[in-house]
């Protein structure tokens, strides 16, 4: 069954709309020219885990690429648990995205109405129990992420994810689970799709995102970690102390926690501190206040207007 071809509702425009009926018109603005912004999110227990923080980003992403979402953020958490319950999920991923839509045809978005759905659907994470065991095999990117100065990097835009999808799919030809990529510095950065921590002397290491995402599900890992007193050193990350550390392993909404067993040549064993924060990390989804901002979520400031 593809996507298109699914029971249940999407929230769309502010109503909830057949599965099959959730359309667009083939000159939207952001089908060419990428100005779609996008969250993942992940429903446990019936509620949405960062709800704020994720509907905060997403409106965030749009101011980041000029434009506003007309709908409240208030609005749209509740558009969120309105579709997700619609849709009777107690487990599962919710995508809310906007995009610029098609009154107008050429690079500008100027005159366009911006639209927003809301779609959830069952679905654990993607992974196998043995590749949480063993842990994913992951290779090297050629794209790197481009400077704050190239793309704005702390907004989830979908014409940024082009890299992204074309070293994923780089990978699992080459018969890997994903690719690790660097900035443009030639500094560690992400992988395709979750964030990255080194445990480097029993301590936890992670890029700084000076012009990538920096996501939700780190932010709680980060709190986690000194929860437990562990340290936390957020700064550069060279990829040759990916050889320095004894466990490495990718957060993000989808990923949750995944242990990295290998980056090309370089093996690691799933250790007890990625171990650790994955129990804690159960934990904390399930907490009933799990739908705020969590301890220290950040937002990137929005870009002055561009057109300013
Ligand atoms: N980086 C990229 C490129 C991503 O797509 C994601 C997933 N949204 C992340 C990092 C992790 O972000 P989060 O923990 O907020 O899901």
């Amino acid at each position: 069954m593809g996507m298109d071809d699914r029971d249940g509702v999407i929230w769309l425009d502010g109503k909830l709309v057949p599965w099959r009926e959730s359309r667009m018109h083939v000159l939207t603005h952001a089908l060419h020219y990428g100005s779609a912004v996008f969250e993942g999110e992940r429903i446990y227990d019936g509620r949405v885990f960062r709800l704020a923080a994720h509907s905060a980003r997403l409106i965030n992403s749009a101011r980041l690429l000029d434009y506003e979402i007309p709908w409240s953020r208030a609005q749209i958490e509740q558009a969120t648990r309105d579709v997700v319950k619609a849709n009777g999920l107690q487990s599962g991923y919710v995508r809310p995205i906007a995009w610029r839509g098609s009154e107008v045809m050429g690079v500008s978005g100027i005159g366009t109405t911006v639209h927003l759905a809301i779609a959830p659907w069952a679905q654990e994470g993607k992974l196998s129990v043995q590749a949480r065991d063993a842990g994913i095999n992951v290779t090297m990117a050629r794209y790197r992420r481009p400077s704050a100065d190239f793309a704005p990097g702390h907004a989830k835009v979908a014409g940024l994810y082009i890299i992204c999808g074309i070293e994923k799919d780089r990978a699992l030809k080459a018969g890997f689970d994903d690719a690790l990529m660097l900035d443009w510095k030639g500094d560690l950065s992400e992988s395709t799709g979750a964030n990255i921590f080194l445990v480097i002397d029993g301590g936890l290491v992670t890029p700084t995102p000076e012009n990538f995402l920096d996501g939700i599900t780190r932010r709680a890992v980060m709190d986690l970690a000194r929860k437990r007193g562990w340290t936390v050193e957020e700064r550069r990350v060279r990829p040759e102390e990916l050889a320095q550390a004894s466990e490495v392993f990718l957060t993000g909404t989808a990923a949750e926690i995944v242990p990295v067993g290998s980056v090309d040549d370089h093996r690691y064993q799933p250790g007890p501190v990625a171990r650790t924060l994955t129990a804690d990390f159960q934990k904390l989804v399930r907490e009933p206040d799990c739908e705020g901002f969590g301890e220290s979520t950040h937002l990137a400031p929005p870009a002055a207007p561009l057109a300013a």
